[in-house]
């Protein structure tokens, strides 16, 4: 399980608005399931650009 970019599948509907802002490009769409998923999040600036353009509040960065 993710430990920095929690992604909630039931919310997301694999709309790529995350994808195509995140300035490290370590999120992608999972083909055929078409939810949102991360390479290596411990590249993830955690600045929450993600949650900002997601329409559903499907992914989610922490902070701790
Ligand atoms: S917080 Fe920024 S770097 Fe991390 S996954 Fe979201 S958009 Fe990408
Ligand atoms: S912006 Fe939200 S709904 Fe769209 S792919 Fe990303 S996490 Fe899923």
């Amino acid at each position: 399980m993710n430990k920095i970019v929690i992604i909630h599948d039931d919310s997301c509907n694999g709309c790529s608005r995350c994808v195509d802002m995140c300035p490290k490009k370590i999120l992608y769409i999972e083909e055929g399931v078409r939810k949102c998923r991360v390479t290596d999040e411990n590249q993830c600036d955690r600045l929450g650009g993600c949650e900002g353009v997601c329409p559903n509040k499907a992914i989610r960065i922490t902070q701790n």
